[in-house]
C-alpha cells in the first residue's frame, strides 16, 4: 500500500454545487466476471465492470478475484483501443462487493480502516491501469446476503463514498450498485461525490412473478424497473446520474430454482410451456399449460424498449448483469450499444453504404406468384425503396423466401418491408414472428395484411391488429382519405384531408380500430361512400394506415396497382413510415 499520503485521504472533497441537469454523454455499463472468459469487446460499452473485488480480511484494503483476468481485460481494452485518445476509451472498473460480499460493516466503521481500504483502491486503480472504483455492497444496515451490517451503516456509506472521492481524485471514475427500491443509503449525502448510480431492477420478484418488468401487470413483482428509477430519483438522485440496470438473464421460481443464465427460447417443450409477451410489462416469459407463468426472461425486444425507457427519461444510460450471457453475436450486447451509444448494428454493415455507415438495413420482401396488379407494385416498390436508399443512407436487400435467412439472421435488418404477402410457409411465419418480437421492424403494404378464415395464423391476425378481410371496392380508384390521430411522427406534415392515387381498398372485420393497442392514423374518408362500381361498399369503418403499439409495425392499404408511387403527398407518408420505423424521426 502506499504512494498516497494518509493525509491526502483525510481531505474533505467539496460537494459541487446543485446544477441544472447537464448533458453528459450516455454510458452503458457491462458487468464482466472473474469466472468467465469471454474477452469483452470494448467498442460495444462504455465501462466494464470487472467483478468483483471484496473487503479483504483484516478490513483494510481489497482482495481481487482473479487478478490475471482483470489485467488481462485491461491489456485487451488497450490494444483494441490504442488509437483512441484516452478520453474516448472504454474505462474499467472494479467492482468491490455482490452477493454475500461482506465486511463492509466493520470497514466503514472504523476511520483508519476506511481510509487505509480507500487508499488501497488508489493503488489498485494505479496499479492496474483502471479508470475507477464500483461499490456493490448488498446492502448497508441489511443481513440479507447473511454478511456483517450495522444500524450505522448508511451513515458510513456516505463517508466512504466522501472518503473514495477524496482518494482518487476527480480524474478517476466513483459509482455504486443500488437496490432496486433505493433504501439502504442516503443519497443526498453523497450523490455529489459520485459519477453515477447504477440501479439493480433485476431480480425484483420469482416466478409467478417476472423479476425484472418494466412496468405494472398481471405477472410484475411489487417492484418494477419503471418504480425503481422513480424512487431513485424521489430518494435524491438526479437523472444524468441515474443508470438503469437490466438482466441479460432470465429468472423461475424459488420451488424449483430454474434459474437459466444462457436460457435459450428454442429449448422450449411445447407440449409442456409457452413463450408469451406481456404488452403491459414490456417483457417476454414462459407460462406452463395450466397458465402459470414460471419463467421470466429478456429478448431483444425488450430490451430495446428497456433502452427506449431510458433515452426517453433522459437517465444517463444503461447497465447489464452480465456480458456471458450474450449469445454468439453478441446481440444483446449490440443492440444496447445501438440504441444507447448510436453504434452500428453490427460491424459488417458498417462498410456497406458508400464506405459510410449505413443507418439502416430494409428487407423488402415479395413474391412473384400473385395477381399481376399485385406483382407491378412490388416492382415498382423495390425501385422505390432503392431510390430513396440512395438518399438516405440505408441499404435494401431483397428477397422472396424468409428461409432463406435463419431467424437470427433476419435480426442485421431494422426493418422487413413487406409488400404484396405475408409469410407463406411455416418455416417462413416463425422466423418472421421470432423477429417481430424479438424488436424488429415491419412496414406493410396492401396485400402483406390480407388474411380470411383459410390464412390459419392466429399469431398473424393479432399481429395486424385483430381484423380479418371483410371486402373491398372494385374497380380500383382513387379516394379521399382523413387523417384520425394528428400530431403522430407519421401523419404530422400531412393535410388533414386528401385524395391518393387509385388503388383496392379492404375493408376489416373487426375494424381494428375497435384494438385498444392500435393507433388508426388515416381512414377512408365516408365522404366516398358508396365506393366502388362492380363491388360496392356503401357504409362502414375503414382504416387505412394502423400501427399496433405492440409491435413496432404500421400497415398501409396502398399497393394494388402500378401507379401507387405517383404521387407526391402519399410518398410522403411511406417516408414518414419508414423513418418512423427506424426511428429517424423521432
Ligand atoms: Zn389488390
Amino acid at each position: 500500500m502506499g504512494g498516497i499520503g494518509l493525509a491526502a485521504c483525510r481531505q474533505t472533497h467539496e460537494i459541487p454545487a446543485v446544477e441544472e441537469e447537464p448533458q453528459l454523454p450516455k454510458v452503458v455499463v457491462a458487468y464482466v466476471t472473474s469466472w468467465t472468459s469471454e474477452m469483452p469487446d470494448p467498442s460495444l460499452m462504455t465501462h466494464i465492470n470487472y467483478s468483483f473485488g471484496h473487503v479483504n480480511n483484516s478490513f483494510n484494503g481489497v482482495r481481487i478475484d482473479n487478478e490475471k483476468r482483470l489485467a488481462a481485460i485491461v491489456e485487451h481494452r488497450n490494444r483494441m483501443q490504442e488509437n483512441l485518445p484516452d478520453s474516448a476509451r472504454t474505462k474499467i472498473m472494479l467492482s468491490i462487493g455482490g452477493w454475500g460480499s461482506g465486511r463492509f460493516s466493520e470497514m466503514v466503521s472504523d476511520s483508519l480502516l476506511r481510509n487505509s481500504f480507500c487508499m488501497d483502491c488508489r493503488r489498485i486503480v494505479e496499479e492496474f491501469g483502471l479508470d475507477g472504483i464500483d461499490i456493490d455492497w448488498e446492502y448497508p444496515g441489511s443481513n440479507l446476503a447473511n454478511i456483517s451490517y450495522a444500524p450505522t451503516d448508511s451513515d458510513n456509506f456516505s463517508l466512504l463514498m466522501r472518503d473514495l472521492r477524496s482518494c482518487l481524485g476527480d480524474g478517476y471514475c466513483l459509482t455504486m450498485a443500488s437496490a432496486a427500491s433505493a433504501k439502504h443509503v442516503n443519497f443526498p449525502d453523497f450523490i455529489g461525490y459520485m459519477d453515477f448510480v447504477n440501479i439493480m431492477a433485476y431480480d425484483m420478484a420469482n416466478a409467478p412473478y417476472h423479476h425484472s418488468a418494466l412496468y405494472d401487470s398481471e405477472i410484475s413483482g411489487s417492484f418494477t424497473s419503471s418504480k425503481a428509477v422513480q424512487a431513485h430519483l424521489e430518494a435524491g438522485v438526479p437523472k444524468h446520474k441515474l443508470v438503469l440496470g437490466v438482466p441479460f438473464y432470465g429468472r423461475g421460481g424459488r420451488k424449483n430454482g430454474q434459474n437459466y443464465v444462457n436460457f435459450n427460447v428454442r429449448d422450449i417443450d411445447p407440449a409442456k410451456y409457452e413463450l408469451c409477451w406481456s404488452g403491459e410489462a414490456m417483457v417476454p416469459y414462459i407460462r406452463n399449460k395450466k397458465g402459470e407463468m414460471v419463467f421470466g426472461l429478456e429478448n431483444q425486444r425488450s430490451l430495446g424498449i428497456k433502452c427506449d425507457y431510458v433515452l426517453e427519461q433522459g437517465l444517463r444510460g444503461i447497465m447489464y448483469w452480465d456480458y456471458a450471457c450474450n449469445d454468439a453475436d453478441l446481440s444483446q450486447s449490440r443492440l444496447l450499444a445501438k440504441k444507447i451509444l448510436d453504434y452500428p448494428a453490427s460491424v459488417t454493415s458498417g462498410a456497406d453504404y458508400a464506405g459510410n455507415r449505413v443507418r439502416f438495413k430494409a428487407l423488402v420482401y415479395y413474391t412473384e406468384h400473385a395477381e399481376e396488379a399485385h406483382v407491378q407494385f412490388a416492382h415498382q416498390s423495390i425501385e422505390f425503396f432503392k431510390k430513396l436508399a440512395v438518399g438516405n443512407g440505408f441499404s435494401v436487400e431483397t428477397c422472396t423466401d424468409l428461409c432463406k435467412y435463419g431467424s437470427r439472421a433476419l435480426d442485421r435488418f431494422d426493418l422487413i418491408i413487406s409488400v404484396n404477402a405475408a409469410p407463406q410457409s411455416g418455416k417462413e411465419r416463425t422466423a418472421f414472428r421470432n423477429y417481430m418480437e424479438n424488436g424488429g421492424g415491419w412496414i406493410g403494404f396492401h396485400a402483406a395484411a390480407y388474411n380470411d378464415a383459410g390464412t390459419n395464423w392466429p399469431w398473424f391476425l393479432d399481429f395486424i391488429g385483430g381484423g380479418r378481410f371483410l371486402c373491398n371496392n372494385w374497380p380500383p380508384q382513387p379516394a379521399l382519405v382523413q387523417l384520425d390521430t394528428l400530431g403522430h411522427p407519421v401523419t404530422r406534415n400531412l393535410p388533414a384531408e386528401f385524395v391518393i392515387p387509385a388503388s383496392e381498398y379492404y375493408q376489416w372485420t373487426p375494424s381494428p380500430r375497435q384494438n385498444p393497442d392500435v393507433d388508426v392514423l388515416l381512414s377512408i374518408s365516408p365522404k366516398n361512400y358508396p365506393m366502388g362500381l362492380k363491388d360496392i361498399v356503401y357504409d362502414g369503418d375503414w382504416p387505412l394506415v394502423w400501427t399496433n403499439r405492440k409491435y413496432r409495425m404500421i400497415y398501409l392499404n396502398m399497393g394494388h396497382g402500378d401507379e401507387e408511387f405517383t404521387d407526391a403527398t402519399q410518398n410522403l407518408l411511406f417516408v414518414n413510415a419508414l423513418q418512423w420505423i427506424t426511428k429517424l424521426n423521432d
